[in-house]
């Protein structure tokens, strides 16, 4: 018999293309409906230095946990369709270059998988202060790929990771 209850996962999300932290709140909401995904916590919106291709403006990045009935390929799919209704075109961007919204799967339950579309956990997880710091803001004790969050943020140069205040 197949596994009813919700699983376990973490989003992050970010931008820097328009109103980034309007355009990651719509996201977080466009993404949780409460029926197939549920938000259950989400960190503080934090200014970060691009990664990757260093000559564009700084992101924000957030991340959150949810519940989900969705598997791992549909909550890709459904997470992809939220980055197209925020105007994200695949086809018109470069690689780690600007974007209105990109949200990523970091972990979902024990899952490990590897396939052309879907990694996880997340690949470049822990190589990323501007996922790791976030992530660790809401959940410091989670364990991803035997390594416990709290433990890699302290092992990352986060100096330029900038927590914003909430919006009012
Ligand atoms: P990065 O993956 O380094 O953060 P990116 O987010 O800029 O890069 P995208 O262009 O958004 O890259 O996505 C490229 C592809 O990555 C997606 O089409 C998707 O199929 C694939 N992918 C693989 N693993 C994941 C994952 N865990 N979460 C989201 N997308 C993933
Ligand atoms: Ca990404
Ligand atoms: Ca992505």
């Amino acid at each position: 018999m197949s596994d009813l209850r919700p699983a376990q996962a973490y989003l992050a999300l970010g931008g820097n293309v328009g109103d980034s932290r309007a355009i990651l709140a719509r996201a977080v909401a466009l993404l949780c409906d409460g029926d197939m995904v549920k938000l259950i916590a989400r960190s503080s919106d934090y200014r970060t230095p691009p990664w990757g291709v260093e000559d564009q403006p700084p992101f924000i990045n957030l991340c959150i946990a949810i519940e989900t009935s969705l598997d791992p390929r549909d909550l890709l799919a459904r997470a992809q369709d939220v980055e197209r209704q925020l105007g994200r075109d695949r086809a018109k961007e470069k690689r780690w270059g600007p974007r209105t919204a990109d949200i990523d799967i970091v972990a979902y339950n024990d899952v490990r998988l590897r396939t052309p579309d879907l990694t996880l956990p997340h690949p470049r997880l822990f190589e990323r202060a501007f996922v790791l710091v976030p992530l660790a803001e809401m959940a410091p004790n989670l364990v991803v790929a035997g390594r416990r969050i709290s433990e890699a943020v302290a092992k990352i140069d986060a100096d330029d990771i900038e927590r914003l205040t909430p919006l009012a």
